[in-house]
Order: structure tokens, then sequence, then C-alpha cells
């Protein structure tokens, strides 16, 4: 793991990551005019993750720092793994995470009739052939990176006679798989990409764009440079796996004589305790593993949304670990760092207690309500105060009660001395017990002169703890979500099973919980601070009879002190 490593650490914060170095010079050399125009290029078979959001954040943020443009591209190659569900899903992404495409939506299927032609073109010049061998067959022949692989017995085909059976490709008269249509670059180069590779195949498939207007489709080698240079993308952005592919993309520009867009290569988001590739993703939702795409434990756009996560947070993290051209691993710790400074600023501080234990207060008058102020949010000076209503009898956390406490425990235990956060310093007197010896309820007396938690006399309590009135609490289900994964790396597994075996079962945890009543009105996708438990987001379907919170992250930050 290797944060630092990745880009920008503080003090390089000014200086500039190598894509910008590229963009600058070329800028400065007048190269396109000196015009900056990039693409955000999404496959719609899938729902948007983190590492997309880098991508993203990349992509447009270059545009605007170098006013220029962004497209949004559709890949939409592959129509049997496609739906219009996920791209509605992705366009609300982007748009969530604060970018805009403005009118440049585009979908490499508006291109498909130009891509025909493009690769009528090649047949032409004699550099493509319809293949009839099927897929293995063409696998089993292309060799390996030492050994060369054997040739095609189609590949000498003439130009006419490639050019009809394209066209009857077209048509329809074959079923899928029987023809492919090839390029000839050759069958003994070094990079695998570069042998023979398969340009259209045969998928008598729907497209949720052109319906049933095709029978053969783009490979997406075939597609994705082209679809760039037919929208003048001056920097085509992608990640490191493509480098091996860039020949090829060079070699069918220079064949088609277009417009050529400069790439390169950075490497992807990987991050500890989760998967990334949309395959997995689907897996784990279709195989029901986690609740839908957006799980809250989910790595996805809108499962960090459903979490608690704002777009300030995403945009800054991607800014933290800057562009790398080397593979590194980012501790998801550092995500939860980001959201948690954005939440300090805006969240609103509630008190809920997540694990209840009843506490007493014997010499409390028995029907009398005390409204007391809180404040609300500390680092937010116009956030104002709120009551929160004291009574007798209220929750406590289990864990700030210790009956044979160890040293240094300052919350409560028995003969010592507690202050209650805005309300009363509290003393233990009693410890009652169930049969079987469960703490059941604890007796504690108040010291009237405390009110509002200030000393009366200047001597000190060293403990505060949150609390809530039983008489006024709400209850409300609280999602405590852990890391979806046991493991730093999900892949670490045993012989014979895979990155599931490495699931979390306790990544889960529902619990009944109660919160003050100031939350009666809380609307989904609010955020709170729960006062020393952690961030807390209004489920999307929380209702005012039956609140839900997710637990976004605990308060407990390993990064704060590495990035100050
Ligand atoms: P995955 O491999 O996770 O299934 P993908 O690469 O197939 O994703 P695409 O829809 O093709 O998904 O990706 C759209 C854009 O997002 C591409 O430009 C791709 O390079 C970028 N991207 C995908 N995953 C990451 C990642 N982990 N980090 C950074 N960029 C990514
Ligand atoms: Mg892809």
């Amino acid at each position: 793991m290797n944060v630092t490593d990745s880009g920008n650490s503080k003090e390089q914060k000014a200086s500039l990551n190598f894509i910008e170095n590229i963009i600058e010079e070329d800028i400065k050399n007048k190269k396109n005019g000196g015009n900056v125009h990039t693409r955000f290029p999404p496959e719609p078979n899938g729902y948007l993750h983190i590492g997309h959001a880098k991508s993203i954040c990349l992509n447009f943020g270059l545009a605007k720092k170098y006013n220029g443009l962004c497209n949004l591209r559709f890949d939409d190659t592959n129509p049997t793994k496609e739906s219009v569900e996920y791209v509605d899903s992705i366009k609300e992404d982007v748009r969530w995470l604060g970018f805009d495409w403005d009118d440049r939506e585009f979908y490499a299927s508006d291109y498909f009739e130009t891509l025909y032609d493009y690769a009528v073109k090649l047949i032409k010049k004699g550099k493509a052939y319809v293949c009839e061998m099927n897929a293995e067959d063409i696998s089993a022949n292309r060799g390996t990176p030492q050994k060369p692989g054997k040739e095609s017995p189609f590949r000498n085909r003439s130009v006419e006679e490639n050019l009809d059976l394209f066209q009857r490709m077209k048509k329809g008269e074959f079923k899928d798989g029987e023809r492919t249509l090839r390029a000839k670059t050759g069958m003994d180069s070094p990079n695998m990409h570069m042998r023979d590779p398969v340009l259209y195949r045969i998928l008598h498939s729907e497209h949720h764009r052109t319906g049933n207007k095709w029978c053969i489709y783009p490979m997406y080698d075939f597609a994705h440079g082209q679809c760039d240079s037919i929208e003048n993308i001056t920097h085509s952005i992608c990640t490191l796996e493509f480098e091996v592919h860039r020949p090829l993309y060079d070699w069918f520009i220079k064949e088609l004589e277009i417009f050529a867009p400069q790439q390169i290569e950075f490497a992807r988001l990987n991050m500890n305790y989760t998967v990334m590739s949309k395959r997995r993703l689907l897996e784990l939702v279709e195989e029901g593993y986690v609740n839908g795409w957006d799980d809250p434990r989910m790595p996805t756009i809108c499962g960090l949304r459903r979490r608690g996560y704002t777009p300030e947070s995403i945009r800054n993290f991607a800014d933290i670990i800057g562009v790398a051209k080397r593979e590194n691993v980012i501790d998801v710790a550092l995500l939860e760092h980001c959201v948690r400074e954005d939440l300090n600023k805006k969240a609103m501080r509630v008190m809920g207690v997540v694990n209840p234990l009843k506490v007493v207060i014997t010499n409390y008058p028995d029907n009398q309500t005390e409204e007391l102020d809180a404040i609300n949010n500390p680092e937010d000076e116009k956030a104002g105060t709120r009551k929160v209503p004291f009574s007798k009898i209220i929750y406590i956390e289990k864990e700030d009660f210790m009956e044979i406490p160890p040293k240094k425990y300052f919350r409560l235990s028995p003969g010592q001395e507690v202050r209650l956060r805005y309300a009363y310093f509290i003393k233990c007197t009693d410890v009652i017990k169930s049969p079987d010896g469960e703490i059941i309820e604890i007796h504690c007396t108040y010291d009237p002169a405390s009110r509002g938690g200030n000393s009366p006399d200047g001597r000190k309590v060293q403990g505060t703890i949150h609390w809530v009135s039983t008489a006024n609490c709400i209850e409300a289900e609280v999602r405590l979500y852990d890391r979806l994964f046991t493991k730093e790396n999900p892949d670490d597994v045993e012989e014979g099973k895979d990155y599931k075996s490495n699931l979390n079962p306790a990544s889960l945890k529902t619990v009944k919980a109660f919160v003050e009543p100031s939350l009666k009105n809380a609307k989904p996708m609010e955020k709170y601070q729960f006062e020393r438990t952690g961030y807390f987001c209004v489920d999307k379907n929380s209702k005012k009879d039956n609140l839900i919170f997710n637990r976004t992250v605990t308060l407990r930050d390993t990064w704060a002190k590495t990035l100050k």
C-alpha cells in the first residue's frame, strides 16, 4: 500500500501530475490548436464504482482545468450485456458527482454506420478479411508471445470475396460465430493483440438503442479508438491494461487515415478490502451476497451515496490519490477519512444510543421533563442549538458502563461520576442484575447544580457520555456496516476457493436503537453525527414511523494524523 507514491502528497499538490504535464506541453506546442477534449467512456454493462469515479474526476477535471470539454460516451458494442437501466444509472451517478456533459452524450452505437464503412475501407485496402474459423480455433492458432501463430486458411481471399462476405454477414446470412472480420496485422507480432484480431462478430441480438438493425457488432478494440477519433478527442485517457492495445489502435488510425487522439495510460484505482470489477459486483448482486447495486457495502457510486458519502468527499479522495503510472493499492481507510472530513463540517450532531442500557436517576423528580440546550455543530457557528429533553430514566450505551473497570476507565462505574452531555453529572449508586447475572439497569444520583453539564464547584469529571431520555426518544433501525471483505486482498484465498470465501459474515449488523426526538422528521439521505458513535445517513427507504439509519463510518480515523 502506498498512498504518497500515487501522486499528490501535500507538498506536491501545487506541482502537476504526469498527464497534466503532457497536456500543458501540448497546449504550449499548439497541438490540436491548443484544445483539450477528453471523454469518459463507460460500457453500460453495470453500475459505476469508485474506480470509475476516479476516471470521471480525472477526465472531467482536466477538461475543466484546461478550458476544454469532456464527453460522456457509452461504449455500447456488446448488446448481450448492456441495458438502458445501466445507461440511466451512469448518467445519474456522473451528475451526482458534480459533472456535466451538456449536450455531448454519445454512444458508440451512434457510429455503427461509420465503423462499418471503416471496416469496408480496410477490406478494400487488403487489410481485413472474413474468417470462417470459430472462436476456439482462432484462439488455438494464435500462438504464444514466444511462438508465432498460424495464419488462417481464409486469410488470402480476394478483396471482392471479402466485401461480398462482409456484406452478407451484415445482412444476417450467417449464424452467430460462423464468420468474423479480422484485421491483417500478421500472426508473428510479439504483441498478441496484433495477431489478426477480430474486428467484427456476428451477434443476432437486440441492441438497447439500435434494436434489430444490426446483427454484426464491432469489437471493443475496433470501436474505442475510432470513436475517440470521430469525436476529436485530443487526450484519450485510459487505464494501464490498454497500453498493450495501443499499437493496434495506432494501426487502425494510420490505415484509416483519420484523426489521431493521443492515448495516455494511468494506473487504475485498486483499494484494499474491496473488489472493483463490474463482473464481480454483478455476481455479488445476482447471487444475493448483497442487497442490490446500491447496497451500502458496495463500492459502487450508488452504494456509497446510500451509505452517506458526499460527492465532495469522493472528489477530494480522487484528488488526494492523484494519478500514477504504476499499479498501487489505496487504503480504503483513506476514503473513509475523506467522508469524515466532509461530514465533520456539515453533519448535525445528535444523540443516539445503539446498544442501550437503562439508567434510573433516583433523586430526579418522577414526572419531570426538562429541555436542555445542545449544540448542533461545533464546526459550524451558524448551525445553532436545539433542545433535548431530559427525564428520570435514560438510556446510555452498554459500553459506557463497567462494573469492575480497568484503570483509566473514565466512563460510568460504581462510585464514579461522569457528565451526561449537555445535562448533568451523575454518579452510579446501584447495579441491578437479572437472576442469571446480566446487568439490566443502573441506578444513579444526579447533581442538580451541574445543569448543562457544567461543574458547580470546579470539581472535575473525566468522562462525558451521550444518552437519550426513555420518555421522549424514538426507536430507529440502525444498520451498522463493516467492510465487505475480511482480507486486505480479497483474492488471497485457499486453493479451489474464490474471493467470495473472504466475504465478511459480519459486514451488516442491524440493531434497534434509540435516538433523540429532534430526529422525528429526519428525511432520507440526511446525514448526522451520532455523538461519539459515528456518521449516519438516513436510508432512502426510511419513513417517519420507521426510521432507518445507515452507518457511514465510525469516528475512528487512522489517516487524520498522516495527512495533517
Ligand atoms: P471493470 O474492469 O471494473 O469492470 P471496466 O474498465 O470494464 O470496469 P468501463 O465501463 O469500460 O469499465 O470503464 C469506463 C472507464 O472507467 C474506462 O475509461 C476505464 O479505464 C475507467 N475505469 C474503470 N475501472 C477503473 C478503476 N478501477 N480505476 C480507474 N479508472 C477505471
Ligand atoms: Mg472495460
